[in-house]
């Protein structure tokens, strides 16, 4: 069948928007221009950050001199398309999906963080490396899980996630000495509990366990295109 190009007239992109930018980095800086209305009912951070008075012809910047470049613009890159651009990138492209996490989490965005926690289990879940005979899956670990434990607090949906993969699937290999301590405490903790069985429940029954979005708020997961 081929493809519907029609849409309602209520879905008209609004090209009046005032437009914003964002300044990324500190010394070699790059700016991205957004469109102030669409990030604004994204992300409460921005919100905020905007709603300071201002007057006429005053240039609307956010500077973000802590975030990298290639995470800002994949979070943009979602927020016009809704794709997040993590294939083929280093380390099967899980550190940039936790730093992706880490920024979601300081945006107050809810909807982006349960995007990621897709896109990480759709990774886990996709990564079938031939090692000999064996089909091998390949999970956060690591630098990964340091970036996560850093990036969130105690209670974290994406923390239990990284916890339930660990009890589930770690090999002796997934830990070494620089483990994060909170996550080591965690993991521990969950393994002295024996709670195997219900972390491969809740790793099995989709990424709705690890989502923010509440009861009777809509999953992104089961949003239409
Ligand atoms: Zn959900």
């Amino acid at each position: 069948m081929a493809k519907d190009f029609r849409c309602s007239v209520d879905e008209l992109a609004d090209f009046k928007a005032p437009v914003i930018a964002i300044i990324v980095g500190e010394g070699s800086t790059s700016t991205f221009y957004v469109d102030e209305r669409l990030i604004c009912q994204q992300s409460a951070f921005f919100k905020a950050a905007l709603s300071k008075s201002w007057t006429e012809g005053a240039r609307r910047v956010v500077r973000l001199p802590d975030e990298e470049e290639k995470v800002v613009h994949a979070y943009l890159h979602w927020l016009y398309h809704n794709k997040v651009a993590c294939l083929d990138t280093e380390n099967d492209g899980y550190s940039l999906l936790a730093s992706l996490y880490v920024f979601g989490e300081k945006l107050l965005d809810k909807t982006f963080k349960d995007v990621i926690i897709d896109c990480i289990i759709a990774t886990s879940r996709g990564l079938v490396v031939k090692d000999g005979t064996t089909n091998m899956h390949r999970f956060p670990a690591k630098e990964s899980v340091d970036i996560l434990y850093q990036g969130t607090s105690e209670g974290s949906p994406a923390r239990q996630m990284l916890v339930d993969m660990h009890q589930v699937y770690a090999k002796e290999t997934w830990i070494n000495g620089d483990a994060n301590h909170d996550f080591l405490v965690e993991l521990t903790t969950a393994l002295i509990r024996n709670d195997r069985y219900t972390a491969s429940a809740r790793l099995h029954n989709g990424a709705c366990a690890y989502h923010c979005h509440g009861k009777d708020e809509q999953c992104p997961s089961k949003r239409a295109e």
